[in-house]
């Protein structure tokens, strides 16, 4: 690729009626690009997920714009307000706490909205914690699977760890440190203490950390040490074997049709249930309350 300097063959004239998903730094304001600046200070308003968040930012650059609040609570609301004066020919840049606008933040629904209006949406790409952390891990990063955030919920958790079971390809999912000792818990009962796993922590800040190891390995430092900062879990997928073994085929299917595989196997329905259940992993009366609701 030729660099080249401003021309019109880049998109540098900010846009009436035009979304930018403004991406920013994730710890280090050295990050922040030059048009990302040249965005922030140009676009009609600002929607931030944390107006305090971003106000400390573009008091650090230097710059005023007007700013509305875009955040999960308010989303519903406020982001048809926002296609509404995208129609009307403003120009936003949204916003989130940090990195990427759209990855693990409400930023997905104001696009979704936006393309459904027929609105432009353009980026102004940057930092990503969950990029920056794969590729610093050590780990295979031809195929990866972004999880983000586990469910809280313990039925809907139980399900996504079922699930991560069944990939082979490297796994990226985001931690809260007060969280980590449990997530890394549950991941050895899913995975095994074996599974590698590099946890990336404060990444671009001066503490800094990429932590190689096991999931073991990790359980056993964190019962003499708390948890500090922000953390990216990067972790190893599974075995090709186990992917091609026919329960794991079985796994990706719908539970009902799971069940009814071993139904015409010539099973009885509650002994196809209990079947169904231990291959994906997953108490059987959860899965028979599924099957019986996607029934009726
Ligand atoms: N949109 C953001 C992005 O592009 O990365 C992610 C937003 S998500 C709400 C916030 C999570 O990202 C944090 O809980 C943490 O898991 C991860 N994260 C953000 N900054 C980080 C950093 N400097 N180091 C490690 N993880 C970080």
């Amino acid at each position: 690729m030729k660099y080249k300097t401003a021309s019109s063959e880049e998109k540098n004239a900010i846009e009436g009626g035009t979304l930018y998903l403004v991406a920013t730094p994730i710890g280090n304001l050295a990050d922040l690009s030059e048009r990302a600046i040249k965005v922030l200070s140009e676009v009609d308003f600002i929607a931030a997920e944390d107006t305090r968040n971003t106000g400390k930012l573009l008091s650090c650059i230097g710059i005023s714009r007007p700013m509305i609040s875009y955040y999960e609570h308010n989303k519903r609301e406020r982001g048809p307000v926002i296609v509404e004066r995208l129609a009307s020919g403003e120009s936003c840049a949204l916003v989130s706490d940090a990195g990427t606008p759209a990855i693990s933040d409400p930023g997905e629904d104001l696009v979704r909205l936006c393309a459904e209006a027929g609105v432009n949406v353009t980026s102004v790409p940057g930092c990503c914690a969950a990029i920056t952390a794969l590729t610093l891990s050590g780990l295979p990063t031809a195929r990866f699977a972004f999880e983000g955030f586990l469910p809280v919920d313990n039925r809907p958790r139980r399900e996504r760890l079922a699930a991560l079971k069944k990939h082979t390809e490297t796994m990226i999912l985001y931690e809260a440190p007060h969280k980590l000792r449990t997530t890394l818990a549950d991941l050895a009962a899913t995975l095994g203490e074996d599974r590698p796993i590099a946890l990336c922590r404060e990444l671009t800040k001066r503490n800094e950390e990429i932590f190689r190891t096991t999931v073991g390995g990790a359980i056993e430092r964190y019962k003499s040490e708390d948890p500090r900062g922000e953390y990216v879990l990067i972790l190893g997928g599974g075995d090709r074997a186990a992917e091609q073994s026919p329960a794991a085929a079985l796994c990706l299917l719908p539970p009902c049709e799971h069940v009814a595989y071993y139904e015409k196997a010539g099973m009885k329905r509650m002994d196809a249930i209990k079947a169904a259940a231990k291959d994906r992993g997953i108490p059987k009366n959860d899965l028979y309350r599924e099957v019986n609701t996607k029934n009726q």
